[in-house]
C-alpha cells in the first residue's frame, strides 16, 4: 500500500499525568508493595462499587482463584460455569483441581442463560462461577435464586464489568455491591481501569475478606502493617497454604487515579456506544447489541455479530482501511488446553461457539473521536454491506 492511513486500535487505556506522579509518589515513599497505597485503594474501591470490603490482588485470575479457594472449591468439586469466556475463566476452577462444567449463553447477551444452569448442577456443584461478559451484567437476580435455592454460592467474574450497574428493585447499583457472594475485577490494560495488571475482589462477608488477605500473603497471619508499627517483636505463622498474590503500591497509587476518572470513562463510552448503536441499525447481515432495559452496560467491549462464514474477510477488510477489531469473546472448550476430561457439559454449546464465530469487536475507548468513530460507521457499512 502507498499511501500511509492513520491506525485506530480497538482499545487503549487513559492514563496521564496524574497516574505518572502517583507511580512516583509510590516509588519516592520508600513503600512499594502491600501498603498505605494499596490500603487505601481498597477503601476508596469499595466505597465507590458500594461494597463493604474491598481486596486489591496482582490480577483478576489471581482474585478469581481466591474466590473459588475460599467458597471450599476443592480437587473433585465441579464449578458451573460459561466456556464462552476469557479462558482464565475456566483456568481458575482448574487450578483448584475441580472440574468445569459449562453451560450455553443467552442468544442476546451471550452471558450465562440462567434456564440451563440447574441442569448443570449435581452433587458435586461447589460454586456458580457468572461473568459479565464485556461489561454486560449477567441476569443475576436468577442466578443467585437457584444459588440459593441449593446454598450453592455464586462468585461473579466482574472482570470486565467496572462501572456497569444492574437495576436492583428498582435502584440502580453498581456490579461488585457485591450481589453475590464475592465480585472478582481487572485492571488489566484492555479494561476501564488500568494499573498495568491488577485485579480486586469485593465482598459483604468479613470472614471471607479475611480470608482473601490471609492467602494473598502466604498464608501469613500478621499483615506487614502490623509488623511496622509494632512496638513488640511478633512472629508470623502460616496456618494454611497461602499464595503470593499482592498488588504493589506503586499499582494502587495509579489505580487510585484511575478510579477519579471511571465516570467520565463511563460516560463517553456510553456515548459513543450509543454513536454506533445508531450508525449502524439496519445494516444487512449486521446485528447490534441489545442492552437489556434492567442493565446498564459499560460497554468494555462493543460486539456486533456478523454471518459467521465473513468474520475473518470482514476483520481483515477493516484492518486493510485501518481500523483494528479483534474477534469476540472465545470458548476454553475449543483450546488445547481443555481436552476431553477436562470439562464436561450438559448440553450443547452452540450459542456459545456461534458467538466466537460471529462477533466482531469494533474500537472504542475513552480518547476515540468522533471523526475517527464516523470512519469506523462508514468503513464497517461498506465492508458488511459488500459494496467494496
Ligand atoms: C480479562 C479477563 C479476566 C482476566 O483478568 P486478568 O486481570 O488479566 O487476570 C478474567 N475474566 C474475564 C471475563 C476477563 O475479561
Amino acid at each position: 500500500m502507498s499511501e500511509t492511513i492513520s491506525m485506530i486500535p480497538v482499545a487503549r487505556p487513559w492514563l496521564g499525568e496524574q497516574e505518572a506522579e502517583a507511580a512516583r509518589r509510590a516509588i519516592l515513599s520508600g513503600w512499594v508493595t502491600q501498603g498505605p497505597e494499596v490500603a487505601a485503594f481498597e477503601q476508596e474501591f469499595a466505597a465507590s462499587m458500594g461494597a463493604p470490603h474491598a481486596c486489591a490482588v496482582s490480577s483478576c485470575t489471581t482474585a478469581l482463584h481466591l474466590a473459588l479457594v475460599a467458597c471450599g472449591v476443592a480437587a473433585g468439586d465441579e464449578v458451573v460455569t460459561v466456556s464462552h469466556s476469557f479462558i482464565a475463566t475456566a483456568n481458575v476452577v482448574r487450578y483448584c483441581g475441580a472440574t468445569p462444567v459449562f453451560v450455553d449463553v443467552q442468544p442476546d447477551t451471550f452471558n450465562i442463560d440462567p434456564a440451563l444452569v440447574k441442569d448443570a448442577m449435581g452433587p458435586r456443584t461447589k460454586a456458580i462461577l457468572v461473568v459479565h461478559q464485556f461489561g454486560m451484567p449477567c441476569d443475576l437476580p436468577a442466578i443467585l435464586e437457584i444459588g440459593r435455592r441449593r446454598a450453592i454460592p455464586v462468585v461473579e467474574d466482574a472482570a470486565c464489568a467496572v462501572g456497569s450497574e444492574i437495576d436492583w428493585n428498582g435502584r440502580w447499583e453498581r456490579i461488585g455491591r457485591p450481589h453475590g457472594l464475592v465480585a472478582c475485577f481487572s485492571f488489566h490494560p484492555r479494561k476501564l481501569l488500568s494499573t498495568g495488571d491488577g485485579g480486586m475482589l469485593t465482598t459483604a462477608d468479613s470472614a471471607l475478606d479475611q480470608q482473601f488477605r490471609l492467602l494473598r500473603h502466604h498464608g501469613m497471619n500478621v499483615s506487614d502493617a502490623v509488623r511496622h508499627t509494632a512496638s513488640k517483636v511478633i512472629q508470623e505463622e502460616y496456618p494454611v497454604l497461602g499464595y503470593n498474590y499482592r498488588m504493589t503500591d506503586i499499582q494502587a497509587a495509579i489505580g487510585r487515579e484511575q478510579l477519579k476518572r471511571l465516570p467520565a470513562i463511563v460516560s463517553r463510552r456510553r456515548t459513543l456506544a450509543a454513536r454506533y448503536q445508531e450508525g449502524l441499525a439496519g445494516v444487512d447481515g449486521l446485528r447490534v447489541p441489545p442492552e437489556p432495559e434492567w442493565a446498564r452496560t459499560n460497554w468494555q467491549s462493543y460486539a456486533v455479530h456478523v454471518v459467521a462464514g465473513r468474520q475473518r474477510q470482514i476483520m481483515q477488510a477493516l484492518l486493510d482501511a485501518g481500523i483494528a477489531t479483534r474477534r469476540g469473546a472465545m470458548n476454553a472448550h475449543r483450546e488445547g488446553a481443555y481436552p476431553a476430561g477436562t470439562w464436561r457439559a450438559p448440553g450443547p454449546l452452540r450459542r456459545s461457539e456461534e458467538a466466537q464465530d460471529s462477533a466482531i469487536v469494533l474500537p472504542l475507548f475513552h480518547q476515540l473521536t468522533e471523526s475517527d468513530q464516523d470512519r469506523v460507521i462508514a468503513e464497517v457499512r461498506r465492508v458488511v454491506g459488500g459494496r467494496s
